[in-house]
């Protein structure tokens, strides 16, 4: 797909998120949608980013936009499309936002000229539908350079970028200079963390608004163990590694096959450690099926590395890990895939290398999952260490993973403890009221 497609997602009343939360956020999200309703008579509220599913961008649409929908407001989402060379180029923005160069090709004139192409033309055809007095939200680099045509259309520009790095190195400023004027136009930045944002930020028009989740969502809903038990044992999720056992404890991350999630690093640093570890526990490494992800090249690649270090693994910890890889084709399967999953797991690791914010996190803590994650970028802010999770300090120490996975493998109460408080930290934080509200905020004082 070259183009822009539209994705369609069903409205849903606020009403069912406010059954969770206390009276007073109740009655505050009632007052905001209603002036929201006011705010954007006649508007339609316009989200643009690059793939309907796999990655935390695309589950935060589903739910933000199904609620907004929900409260009267015309909102739409449009993904653009690119060829290869597009996502090749935008995909090395990504990497070095994160402090890594990615495949080390460069981030020159030609691959700012691939970069511009793609999305001239993409900006032929957003013209035609935003209307002057639209907002637009551009979510991340790949869609930084339609900044420019938007604002001269008199749309009112948002730049909402989930990636970073809390400090700067030769490669974030790299990526930065690549973005800086593509997102001049824009008449306000987004960041998940204040670190994040780059100095040439206006600082009056930078906010910072974490993710949330929906805790309605397929992929967060409530379940029975016996479909929890079926999803996680259905025939053709396991791609390396036996079946997944029934009863014994389980270790569990789940993420893109993205070199700075360190799927490999995990599964290094239990085969090494195994012996350190309970003599039951299984690890489980749950990703997307590697085609099903459109704006992500180097997914097929990295799944490939994680298989290849599995089959050099020693027999018995070939006997107690798995790879798993969850079809894309149903979004709707694959979301109750990985709740089962996160829903099965004793303990849940994060332990990515970078991080602008892990839903990956967030998810598992509102199912009162104990999570032992790395202490980097937005995950700092995710977890309280000690209380609601474990935080490592250093992203690539398997000693520390190992040892903080055998603390809380051998105490139930401890987990217990965690996961409710977990739990609590999501419903107090990262649930999509707090979302909105800050958004309608934000557009308040834009349209003002
Ligand atoms: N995810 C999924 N299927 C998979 C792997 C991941 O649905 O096989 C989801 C995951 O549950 C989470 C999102 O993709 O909702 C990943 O978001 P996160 O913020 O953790 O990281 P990102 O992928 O955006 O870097």
């Amino acid at each position: 797909m070259t183009g822009l497609a539209e994705v369609e997602v069903p409205p849903v009343a606020l009403e069912r998120l406010a059954s969770l939360l206390p009276p007073e956020r109740v009655e505050r999200i009632g007052a905001y949608a209603s002036a929201a309703r006011q705010l954007l008579a006649g508007r339609t509220v316009w989200n643009v980013s690059s793939t309907a599913r796999g990655g935390g961008v695309a589950e935060m649409l589903h739910t933000l936009v199904a609620y907004a929908a929900g409260t009267g407001i015309a909102i739409r989402w449009l993904v653009i499309g690119g060829d290869q060379d597009f996502f090749a180029v935008t995909k090395r923005v990504h990497n070095r936002l994160h402090g890594v160069p990615g495949d080390g090709g460069a981030l020159d004139a030609a691959a700012r000229a691939t970069y511009d192409a793609t999305l001239a033309r993409l900006a032929d055809d957003l013209v035609d539908l935003v209307q002057p007095g639209d907002v637009v939200l551009l979510h991340d680099p790949q869609t930084a350079g339609l900044a420019g045509r938007l604002r001269e259309r008199g749309a009112y520009v948002v730049w909402r970028c989930h990636v970073g790095l809390d400090e700067s190195n030769e490669w974030t400023q790299e990526a930065w200079g690549f973005l800086e004027d593509l997102v001049a136009p824009a008449h306000a930045c987004v960041f998940s963390r204040e670190e994040f944002a780059p100095d040439w930020v206006d600082r009056r028009w930078l906010r910072i608004i974490p993710p949330s989740l929906d805790p309605f969502s397929p992929k967060n809903a409530e379940m029975s163990p016996e479909e929890v038990e079926a999803l996680v044992h259905r025939a053709g999720l396991v791609v390396e590694g036996p079946p997944l056992p029934s009863a014994a404890p389980l270790v569990l991350q789940v993420s893109r096959w993205d070199r700075l999630k360190d799927m490999a690093g995990v599964l290094e640093a239990f085969a090494v450690h195994l012996d350190d570890l309970p003599p039951d526990v299984h690890l489980v490494l749950a990703g997307p099926e590697a085609s099903g992800v459109a704006d992500d090249p180097e997914a097929a690649e990295v799944l490939a590395e994680c298989r290849d270090r599995w089959r050099s693994l020693a027999p018995s910890a070939r006997g107690r890990t798995h790879l798993v890889s969850v079809p894309m084709d149903d979004l709707d399967a694959n979301a109750r895939t990985v709740n089962a999953l996160q829903r099965r797991a004793t303990v849940v690791v994060q332990k990515s290398l970078a991080e602008g914010f892990g839903l990956t996190v967030t998810e598992p803590m509102w199912k009162s999952r104990p999570v032992v994650a790395a202490a980097v970028g937005g995950i700092r802010d995710q977890v309280e260490h000690g209380v609601s999770g474990l935080l490592l300090d250093d992203p690539r120490d398997g000693a520390g993973l190992a040892a903080a996975l055998a603390s809380l493998l051998g105490d139930e109460d401890r987990r217990r403890e965690i996961g409710r408080a977990a739990h609590e930290r999501v419903r107090d934080h990262y649930l999509a009221d707090r979302h909105l509200v800050q958004y309608v905020d934000l557009f308040t004082q834009l349209l003002d």
